[in-house]
Formats: C-alpha cells, structure tokens, sequence
C-alpha cells in the first residue's frame, strides 16, 4: 500500500488516542502529517514528540502559544477555529479524520472535502446534522466519505459497493447500555455516575451517556441514514450485549452479512485510514470460543423513546436532526451537571423537536435542504430552546 499521509483533528480525545495507536502500529502506511487539539498541550507534545507531524493546531489560542513555546519554531500551531479548516486543507494530506466532539468539526470537514481529501468521519454531528450536504459535497469532489463510527464500519464493510436498492434493511447493533435491564419505573433515579459506567465499550463522557439513553444509536440511525443512502425505515436496530457484531446488512434476497471482532475502536479506525486494504497488525485476536455466545433482542421502545424520536428526525429531515441532535447535547450536559434527571433528557428533546415540528417559531424556521449557515442556525435555536426547557 501506498502511504497515506492523515490529519487528525481530535487527536487527544478517546477516538484521537486510538487512532494515534494505529499509526503508531502501521509506521509504514499511516502517516500523520497535521494534528488538532482542543486545548490538551501535553498530549500534543507528546503526539508531536512520536509523530513529527508538519503542522499542528490547538483550538484555545492561550493554549496555543503555550505549545508553541515548549515547541520552539519547529512546526506551525495554527489556532482557532480557522486553524482547523488550515490543516483540513493542507496540501500533504490525502484523508482528513474528524474526531472533534460536537458542532467545531463541521466546517473543517466540509473544507477538506472541498479541497479533494477524503473524509474519515468519527464526530457523529457531521453526517446527523449536515448528512444530505456533506455527501452531497463529497459526490461533487469525487472523495470518499469513510465511516470512523464501529456500527457504520462494520456495514460499510459488509456492503463494500453494492447498491442501495439491493439493501432491505440496514440493521445496527447496541450494546443496550447499562440500564437494558432496568424496569422504567427506576430510571428517575438513575444517577450520572451510573449512567457512566458503560458494560462493553471504553468511550468519551457525552457518548456514555447517550450510549445509555440510546441517543447514541439514534443518532447513528440518521448517520446511516446519509452515509449509504438508504431511507431511515429501512435502518433498524437490534440489541446485542457482547458488541461483537458490529452491524449486519440484510439484502432483497433475505441474506444478512455481518462483521465481527473484539469490541476495540482500533479496527473501524484501521480501516477507514487503510481502506480498501486490510492490513496486518498487532492486534488482539477475536476468539469466538472464547466469546462463546453472541445474543441478539429487539430494543424496548416504551423504554427508550430515543429511537423513536431519532426515526421521526431522521423522516422529517431537514434541519430536525440537527435540532435532535443540539437538543440532546444541552439535556446531557444538564444531566451530568445534576440539574436534570435522566428521564428528562428524553423529554427535553420531544419537546424541542415538537416545537420545531410546528414550522415557524421567533428565531428559526424549519427548513428543508439546509446549507451549512441554515444548520448552525437550527443548532443555536435549538439550544437555546433547550435551555429553556430544562
Ligand atoms: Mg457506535
């Protein structure tokens, strides 16, 4: 394989980390050549110390400067946000992978489209918010929009080129969270700290707890929904408590195909920066005598109306996953601060959503085929609503 030369934005997060170790593991065909961080100047020291990138960014420019100086001149520190959309951008790059947590990677991925770079993505807000424009973006640039996320790895893999009308059903797979087993009647109690203690998959605070309120696989429901074309009815959703199978795609013909490995980020990683190669690595084998049993049910809805909410955004369109999507991000952050019980983060949303649903409210209408200015708009509105409703 050729080398491919990635800029990785996001690079101290838990997807950042990772992504850092598969480059780490493929010297020879991974190389990072740009690198973003909000504001971890450690962590960027030390990435930079491994890799030697060309170029770096650090969002906070105190931050920034700080970096700067333990670095010397050696390479540029671009800031800010425009400091994102340099590196998205930067002639030696051949894949972008977007790993910034909410609304910042939006334009750094649109940016590095529009300048011929293929697109890994792993922040779920580019595709949930901007599906229809990115890929729309992407068909124009001849780029490739690689899935980052382990569920749309694994369908992406089991499609590998086959049409959309040979598809019946896209079928996502959850873990359930930790609060599957939990009758509704307790989910009013359900702490933070509960809620953070996912049973299979090591990840960042917000996806825990979305992964435990099932806003998680909502909101890959509309990524899906984007990604390979296919309307959100024919995304559906099973529950599987050993995260093995990482999504199936079931064809007109009645087949399904999965893939499968140790729940590990390291592989849909891999494959998104090597694709269409598989490469050897050092890899944890997946032993499936070990694992033993693979168990699959269906979600309970009643339970977790997050799912319901996400189909209805995702059926809607328009700017409505985008109003999802905010309105969920202010209902976790006011769950985690305590102000909001868990039951309420459901609530908030339907709320916001049903606002929006109504057309024209003071600040922001609906609007049907948003261009970038028109998300972030619905975002604002939608977190200000939020707000309100909490
Ligand atoms: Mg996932």
């Amino acid at each position: 394989m050729k080398p491919k030369n990635i800029v990785l934005l996001g690079c101290t997060g838990s997807i950042g980390v990772s992504t850092q170790k598969v480059a780490a593991d493929l010297p020879e065909q991974i190389r990072i050549v740009g690198m973003a961080s909000r504001e971890n100047v450690d962590g960027m020291e030390e990435a930079i110390h491994q890799f030697k990138p060309l170029a770096v960014g650090m969002t906070d420019p105190a931050k920034a400067k700080e970096l700067q100086q333990r670095i010397g001149g050696k390479i540029p520190v671009h800031t800010g946000e425009r400091g994102l959309v340099e590196l998205a951008t930067m002639p030696e790059a051949d894949v972008v992978l977007v790993a910034i947590v909410g609304t910042a990677g939006l334009e750094p991925a649109l940016a590095a489209i529009r300048a011929g770079k293929d697109l890994a993505v792993a922040s779920k807000e580019i595709l949930v918010m901007a599906g229809e424009l990115v890929m729309s973006e992407a068909r124009k640039h001849g780029v490739k929009v690689l899935p980052v996320d382990s569920e749309h790895s694994a369908i992406f893999q089991c499609l590998e080129g086959r049409e959309p009308r040979d598809v019946k059903r896209l079928i996502l797979t959850a873990s359930g969270g930790p609060f599957r087993q939990t009758p509704r009647e307790q989910f009013a109690k359900i702490t933070v700290a509960q809620a953070l203690k996912h049973p299979s998959w090591n990840m960042g605070q917000k996806i825990t707890i979305d992964s435990a309120t099932l806003f998680n696989k909502g909101l890959e429901m509309i990524e899906a929904r984007w990604l390979f074309d296919v309307e959100v009815d024919r995304v559906d959703v099973v529950i599987h408590p050993q995260s093995v199978v990482h999504s199936m795609v079931e064809f007109t013909d009645g087949s399904i195909l999965a893939q499968l490995s140790v729940p590990d980020m390291r592989y849909p990683i891999q494959y998104a920066l090597t694709w269409p190669r598989r490469l050897p690595n050092s890899m944890p084998p997946t032993d499936l005598a070990k694992i033993g049993t693979l168990t699959f049910e269906n979600p309970d809805r009643e339970k977790f109306p997050s799912l319901r909410l996400a189909h209805e955004a995702g059926q809607i369109g328009g700017t409505m996953p985008a109003v999802f999507n905010a309105a969920n991000e202010v209902a976790v952050a006011r769950f985690v601060d305590g102000q909001i019980g868990f039951l309420q983060i459901f609530e908030t949303v339907e709320k916001v959503m049903r606002i929006h649903e109504k057309g024209g409210q003071p600040g922001f209408s609906w609007v049907a085929s948003p261009m970038l200015d028109a998300i972030l708009k619905a975002d604002l509105w939608a977190r200000k609503e939020a707000e309100r409703a909490v």
